[in-house]
């Protein structure tokens, strides 16, 4: 587990740094705003559709690491996905970091973002960790806005 949480903060601290898709998408198909109030998290996340298919996908705002290192990870892997694949991403990535998911034992197409399962250890961070994914399962479903409270 250990070198799992060494990946994880250096992951952490490179998206952080550096956030993938960090802009706004003009005149996108779908938007909607994230917020995390027991941390100060607020992002909104921007998706332009091409068919069935996430042709774009970009997320602006403010936010601890561990949200706009999430944030940054799930643009880059939603990216050509189709709908059905992201949510299917959005549900096993919210069952792991609550701890349905067995992300050892169970089947599951997370890749890279298992190195989120690390937040189970601090449910403080859970919130954190899933709000990008929140926001754009609301934005796919049409709900303008999420609160994880
Ligand atoms: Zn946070």
């Amino acid at each position: 587990m250990s070198e799992l949480n060494d990946l994880y903060q250096e992951v952490i601290l490179d998206h952080n740094k550096n956030p993938r898709n960090f802009r706004e998408i003009e005149n996108a198909d779908k938007t909607a705003d994230g917020n995390n109030p027991l941390c100060g998290d607020a992002l909104r996340v921007y998706v332009q559709l091409e068919d069935d298919k996430v042709k774009d996908v970009a997320f602006k705002g403010s936010g601890c690491a561990i949200s706009k290192a999430s944030a940054s990870m799930m643009t880059q892997i939603v990216k050509g996905k189709t709908r059905e694949e992201a949510e299917v991403l959005f549900d096993e990535f919210h069952k792991m970091v609550t701890g349905e998911l067995d992300i050892e034992k169970e089947e599951n197409d997370l890749g890279k973002l298992k190195i989120f399962a690390g937040v189970l250890e601090f449910p403080a961070r859970v919130k954190c960790a899933s709000l990008s994914w929140h926001t754009l399962h609301a934005a796919l479903n049409e709900e303008e806005a999420v609160s994880t409270e």
